[in-house]
């Protein structure tokens, strides 16, 4: 908050956020960010009809409406906080064309790219534990890395979210998978993708931000482009945490942060602690 934006707000479309859009945006305003973007979930786009989930994602024909809604929200608060349209878009090895043809539908202000399905299957779903007993857990991250590899090198994403997703139920590798987390890195930086700084995982079982301040460190040192994001689901989450995310990232070193004007990425001084607004 005290003008920072949030780049990752669903809406009710994606079957598992809650509340009307409008409240949302409300709460945007009363915490006083910056901005807000609109990024709910891309329809599954890479499976097969019959298996995508509504509970999961938006359905197609959804689709128009989402757009319609941000853009009557847009100028509904229009002078009271800049709205931005975005979209949360799964990564899929091998789906891309299909992806870019769903991109080429909208005039967005920012894509974000999300890892979610790793070897054939949910990394993140509440049943996921099982797959990290049986496929192993430095396996599953060093699979997750690799495709969020790929993600940043299509040049389709502008943030690339929750950055160390497999841990979200606590799983973890028993040593630090550098060469993966560093590939990764690279790959954002010479696709010039920002990452998020989330915190969602302030939420969830793991109980930290995404990503966890050591890879706040090397995403730093890398000069890679930072943004903030709460992964909203219901309106008191916009913004949430934020006071703490803030404090995490500048201890993290990080003094800037990026916004996204129909793809274009602006730069912002992060400021110091003094500077911060009464609002506070
Ligand atoms: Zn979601
Ligand atoms: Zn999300």
């Amino acid at each position: 908050m005290f003008g920072l934006p949030d780049y990752h707000v669903h809406t009710f479309r994606c079957g598992h956020a809650g509340g009307h859009s409008r409240d949302f945006v409300r709460t945007a305003i009363e915490r006083g960010l910056s901005e807000m973007a609109f990024t709910d979930h891309i329809p599954l786009y890479f499976l097969p009809e019959r298996e995508r989930d509504p509970k999961l994602a938006m359905r197609e024909d959804q689709f128009d409406g989402y757009l319609e809604e941000v853009e009557s929200l847009r100028r509904e608060f229009a002078g009271a906080i800049p709205l931005r349209l975005g979209l949360e878009a799964d990564y899929a090895e091998g789906h891309e064309e299909t992806l870019s043809r769903w991109l080429a539908r909208a005039d967005w202000d920012l894509v974000l790219g999300s890892v979610h399905w790793v070897a054939g299957d949910w990394i993140d779903a509440p049943g996921s534990a099982a797959r990290f007993e049986k496929e192993g857990t430095e396996n599953l991250y060093t699979e997750y890395y690799r495709l969020l590899s790929k993600a940043a090198a299509t040049g389709l994403f502008d943030v690339l979210t929750h950055f160390d997703l497999p841990k979200k139920h606590g799983h973890r590798p028993t040593r630090i998978l550098d060469r993966a987390e560093d590939e990764a890195i690279a790959a954002a930086k010479r696709a010039g993708c920002a990452v998020e700084i989330s915190s969602a995982g302030l939420r969830k079982p793991v109980g930290e931000l995404y990503p966890e301040p050591r890879l706040i460190r090397k995403l730093v040192a890398a000069d890679v482009p930072l943004t903030f994001s709460s992964d909203s689901h219901a309106p008191a989450e916009v913004g949430w945490g934020f006071v703490t995310t803030r404090a995490v990232a500048r201890e993290c070193g990080v003094s800037n942060f990026v916004t996204f004007q129909r793809r274009r990425q602006l730069a912002h001084h992060l400021g110091d602690a003094a500077s911060d607004s009464p609002r506070a």
